[in-house]
C-alpha cells in the first residue's frame, strides 16, 4: 500500500524532527522535512536580498529554485540548486529570517505544491507547521508535538553543537520564542493544532519514548485499514 501520510506538526524543538526521522526509519517510510525546504529557500532569498526584493523577484526566484531532499546512509541532506546546503540552512542567519520568508504567500503556495509532488504515491512521515492543517488535511495520522520552551531551547542548542554551531542558550531561546510567535500569528497557514490531531507533550519524554508512542499510533492506524 502506498500513499499513507503521517503528519507531524509542532514548534521548533518540540521533538518532531527526531521523532519523525525515527518513525520513518522503523516503518521504512519516506521522511519529508518541510522546514528544511523553507530554510533552503530562505538561504537563496538572503543571497539575493541585496538587489532589492519584491513579489516579482520572489516569483522569479521560486521558478529558478530546485530543492531536493536525499537520504544518504543514515543522514538526510538538503540540496539547493544542486548544492548540498544541509549545514548552511542551520546557521543563525537563516534562523533569523526563515519565519519572515515562510510567511510570504507565494512561497507557501510553491512549497505546498512541491511537498505534495514529493509525497505522491509514497508512504511518508512529513513534519512541519501546517502539514495536518493545509498540506495533507486527509493524512491518516496527525500528531501535534509540544514541549516547554526551556526544554526545547536545550535540545536545539545540543543539536546545533553536534553540527559545530555554537550559540548561546539565551540566544537560542529568543529565536525559538520569536519564531513561535511569528509562525503562530501569520496570516497564511499559521501553526495550529489540526482538529483531529493527537497532541503529545514531549517535555518529560525521552526520544525513544516519543518514537515508540508515535510508532504505536501509526501501526494501530495501519492495522485498522
Ligand atoms: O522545522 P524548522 O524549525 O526547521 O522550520 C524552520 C521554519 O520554517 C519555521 O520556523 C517556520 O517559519 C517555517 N516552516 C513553515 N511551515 C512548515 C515548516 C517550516 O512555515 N511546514
Amino acid at each position: 500500500m502506498a500513499g499513507f501520510i503521517v503528519a507531524i506538526d509542532g514548534a521548533a524543538g518540540s521533538g518532531k524532527s527526531t521523532t519523525a526521522k525515527g518513525v520513518a526509519r522503523r516503518l521504512n517510510f519516506f521522511y519529508l522535512d518541510t522546514g528544511a525546504m523553507y530554510r533552503a529557500f530562505t538561504l537563496k532569498y538572503l543571497q539575493e536580498k541585496s538587489v532589492g526584493i519584491g513579489e516579482p523577484v520572489i516569483k522569479r526566484l521560486l521558478q529558478e529554485t530546485r530543492i531536493r531532499l536525499e537520504k544518504e546512509g543514515d543522514e538526510y541532506h538538503t540540496y539547493l540548486d544542486g548544492e548540498d546546503v544541509s549545514l548552511k540552512i542551520r546557521e543563525p542567519e537563516v534562523n533569523r529570517f526563515v519565519s519572515q520568508v515562510s510567511a510570504i504567500p507565494e512561497v507557501r503556495e510553491w512549497m505546498v505544491h512541491q511537498q505534495r509532488r514529493i509525497a505522491k504515491d509514497k508512504n511518508v512521515v512529513c513534519e512541519g507547521r501546517d502539514i495536518g492543517t493545509v498540506v495533507f488535511p486527509d493524512a491518516q495520522v496527525k500528531i501535534f508535538m509540544k514541549a516547554d520552551i526551556e526544554v526545547r531551547a536545550r535540545r536545539r542548542k545540543k543539536e546545533l553543537l553536534e553540527k559545530d554551531i555554537d550559540v548561546d542558550l539565551a540566544e537560542v531561546m529568543e529565536n525559538l520564542k520569536f519564531r513561535d510567535q511569528y509562525d503562530s500569528t501569520r496570516e497564511h497557514s499559521p501553526l495550529r493544532v489540526a482538529r483531529d490531531a493527537v497532541i503529545i507533550d514531549t517535555t518529560n519524554l525521552t526520544i525513544e519514548q516519543e518514537i515508540n508512542l508515535v510508532e504505536k499510533i501509526v501501526r494501530a492506524r495501519l492495522k485498522s485499514l
